[in-house]
């Protein structure tokens, strides 16, 4: 099944699902990139962060060379690290990844916090924060830094991630080039209908990441929220539209109005995913998934607290 397009505020299309790679591990990350461009899928969510941009050109190169897809089908977005804020060092940071996946441009390029750290060479994926302090910056610099490589071809469109209502005014207030999307955790947990109304109201899209409240992220603690796909209630709803609950998760963010991206490297959950564009969840099911929320995250990013950009303080 293929997900529908969504329009852009700069006349392009984002595909309305799309698939996470955050911890899709080497050895499994080409493969299940792949299998998702073979079961539909034209929208990659990926980050110079998660350390795999490679595997994930990888399999991307290897379904163009199969004949599976056209480089133009497809939909790739990557983001810019913390750690290279400075204006001067976005175009070169986005080279790097376009090298790293193989690419000659992105499709949608981020800033993936509004939070820059100290930059000591030393960067460690295994423990990404253990050299770098966050420091003042402006993001509006880097902004202009991200407007370059629209600018020079390299990324067809720029975006914002974990971007609040207050930055991201401070943002279309300097943009010569607007944002096309804010990439947020949205979830039945964080269902975020605020921040999602007021992007809305300003020609920008929410992208949701971690839509099943990333069960296996390597911090999660005794008393987090806890999102259960196991859940008898989104069991029971599903069965009403012979789906299961995590397909009816992805469809409520759907209806939100939200671009959910779930990461999987397994190929029967992959091939569910995208399988939510054909049932529409009842106003009552809706309200029923509305009563999950308790506006809690489960990527509150406390690496980044003492950073006075830190932007999860704001209501929304
Ligand atoms: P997620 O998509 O909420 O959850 C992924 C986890 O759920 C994986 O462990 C996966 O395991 C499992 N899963 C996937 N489909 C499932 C299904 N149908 N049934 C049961 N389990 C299922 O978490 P996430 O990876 O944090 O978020 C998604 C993507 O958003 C990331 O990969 C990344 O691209 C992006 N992201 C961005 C930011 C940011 O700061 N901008 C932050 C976090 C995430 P299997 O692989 O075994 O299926």
């Amino acid at each position: 099944m293929a997900a529908p397009t969504i329009a852009l505020n700069n006349g392009r299309k984002i595909p309305a699902l799309g698939l996470g790679t955050y911890l899709s591990h080497s050895g499994e990350c080409a493969r299940a990139v792949k299998h998702a461009i073979s079961v539909g899928y034209r929208h990659f969510d990926c980050a110079w962060f998660y350390g795999n941009e490679k595997e994930v050109g990888d399999g991307i190169r290897e379904a163009i060379k199969e004949g599976l897809v056209k480089r133009e089908d497809l939909f790739v977005v990557t983001k810019l690290w913390c750690t290279f804020h400075e204006r001067d060092q976005v175009v070169p940071s986005c080279k790097v990844s376009l090298q790293n996946l193989g690419l000659d441009y992105l499709d949608l390029y981020l800033i993936h916090w509004p939070v820059a750290m100290t930059n000591t060479g030393k960067f460690n994926a295994s423990e990404p924060f253990k050299d770098a302090v966050c420091y003042d910056h402006d993001f509006v610099e880097t902004w202009h830094g991200m407007e370059e490589c629209v600018e020079l071809g390299l990324a067809k469109s720029i975006g914002l991630s974990n971007f609040n209502s207050k930055q991201i005014l401070r943002i279309l207030k300097a943009a010569k080039i607007r944002p096309v999307c804010n990439q947020v955790e949205v979830s039945p947990l964080i269902n975020q209908k605020k921040l999602i109304a007021f992007c809305k109201e300003r020609g920008i899209q929410v992208v949701a990441y971690s839509p099943f409240s990333a069960p296996a992220r390597p911090w999660k603690k005794p008393g987090d929220p806890e999102l259960s796909l196991d859940d008898p209630k989104l069991i029971e709803i599903g069965k009403k539209y012979g789906k299961t609950s995590g397909q009816v998760v992805l469809r409520y963010i759907h209806q939100l109005g939200a671009i959910p991206i779930p990461k999987s490297s397994n190929p029967d959950r992959i091939k569910k995913n995208i399988e939510i564009f054909d049932f529409e969840l009842s106003p009552e099911d809706v309200k029923i998934l509305d009563a999950y929320n308790c506006n809690e995250r489960v990527v509150p990013a406390l690496e980044f607290l003492s950073s006075k950009e830190y932007p999860f303080n704001e209501e929304f």
